[in-house]
């Protein structure tokens, strides 16, 4: 009986055993994760479970149970240290365990300045909670004014806090949405009384503040460093497997080893319709990759459908909400498959400044990204040049 492995307990490792037990593998199945918690969704830590709106429980993805309900040896606070593709073995605490499939969903890592070992980051469950002990303790200076960055100003001064954030580029999210969208959420902020500095450098990172490279000291409670993540390539590197910006796979998951599958945040994957590698870190793209490398799995021999979120995902969120009590913004994909649509489009057009004619040239041939954003009661829209198309 063949045995599958699965490297990363987080989305898209769950959702790749679920797809495989759905779809009729019978074989063994191993999940390993190093994180002590069942695999869980990240969105919601640094919106509804940061703002202490929803219990964490509401993230989880299948509750412990399941996984043995399912017959999946899920190992928790455990480690892979090693994968030996030559051998089909992966090294787990001194252990050697063999596999005839693997798939590595290993995500992302925060990225990291220098002298910022000891602040804060935003990834895992704890970051969350350590940032929310936080609240009402004094200023908290955010370095990064991208999703995480601004979602935690967003909620922290929802909780009364005083929040400055540190930005390098000319305007929040700038690279993400494009300079229409970045101006109102940088504008969104200020009214929200969040301190938003601009094209600003940091020149030195301490616990109780932040020196910028013109001189300026800001004094903060609590410094949090939210300036991206990296994909966690370690032990596809040291396998030998090709790596680039993310692990390389093609459009059905594949990497450069025949039985070694990627997915999730930490793949880069052949996108048929840009004809180039892409990597999105999004939570859809962990939801639809894992099954996406199961289908492939099961498929083989046969030829299954290329990775069904590659075409649409493009690099804009698909849930992002920056939450002020107030004043909810949500950020939402369009819906590419009613855009030609007369009707969505008006609807769209009278909801405010949605950009039709961004849609309209390039609609017709692929249209790569294109969101809502609705601000109080109305839309405001999102241009973004496609790569190709
Ligand atoms: C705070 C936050 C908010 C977000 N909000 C949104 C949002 O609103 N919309 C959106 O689209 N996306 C959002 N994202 C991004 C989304 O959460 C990620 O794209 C998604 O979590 C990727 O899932 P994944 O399973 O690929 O990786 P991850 O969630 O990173 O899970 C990978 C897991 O593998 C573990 N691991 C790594 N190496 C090993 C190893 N060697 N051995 C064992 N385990 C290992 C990691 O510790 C981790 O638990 C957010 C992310 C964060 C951090």
């Amino acid at each position: 009986m063949s045995t599958f492995v699965i490297v990363g307990g987080g989305l898209a490792g769950a959702k790749t055993v679920e797809a495989l037990r759905d779809q009729g593998h019978d074989g063994d199945l191993v999940l390993i994760g190093d994180e002590q918690l069942p695999p869980y969704e990240r969105p919601p830590l640094s919106k509804s479970y940061l703002a202490g709106d929803s219990p964490f429980d509401d993230a989880v993805v299948h509750p412990e149970d399941w996984y043995a309900e399912q017959n999946v040896d899920l190992r928790l606070g455990t480690r892979v240290t090693a994968l030996r593709p030559a051998d089909h073995v992966v090294e787990v605490g001194g252990d050697e365990l063999h596999y005839d499939k693997l798939l590595l969903a290993t995500g992302s890592q925060p990225r990291h300045l220098p002298g910022d070992d000891d602040l804060l980051h935003f990834r895992r469950r704890g970051d969350s909670e350590a940032v929310r002990d936080r609240f009402g303790q004094g200023r908290m200076v955010i370095v990064g004014g991208g999703w995480i960055g601004l979602e935690v100003a967003a909620t922290a001064r929802g909780a009364g806090t005083e929040v400055t954030v540190l930005e390098a580029a000319e305007l929040p999210l700038l690279s993400a949405l494009g300079p229409e969208l970045a101006q109102d959420f940088a504008a969104l902020h200020r009214d929200h009384d969040v301190d938003l500095r601009l094209g600003v450098k940091v020149d030195e990172l301490r616990k109780d503040g932040v020196r910028l490279a013109d001189g300026t000291t800001i004094d903060a409670a609590t410094v949090l460093v939210a300036v991206g993540a990296r994909p966690d390539t370690d032990l596809a590197e040291s396998a030998g497997l090709a790596v680039d910006n993310g692990v390389v796979t093609d459009e059905r998951l594949r990497t450069s080893d025949p039985d070694v599958y990627a997915a999730g945040d930490v793949a880069s994957s052949h996108n048929p319709l840009l004809g180039h590698h892409l990597r999105v870190e999004h939570w859809a793209n962990a939801l639809n990759g894992g099954p996406a490398a199961a289908a492939a799995y099961r498929a083989t021999g046969r030829t299954p459908a290329p990775h069904p979120v590659l075409s649409p995902a493009f690099d804009v969120p698909h849930l992002h909400r920056i939450v002020f009590r107030d004043h909810p913004v949500e950020v939402q994909p369009v819906d590419r498959a009613r855009v030609q649509d007369p009707a969505y489009r008006s609807q769209r057009a009278e909801a405010a400044r949605f950009n039709l004619n961004w849609l309209s040239a390039t609609g017709t041939a692929i249209l790569l990204a294109a969101l809502a954003l609705r601000l109080g009661g109305g839309y405001a829209g999102v241009r973004r040049e496609p790569s190709h198309g």
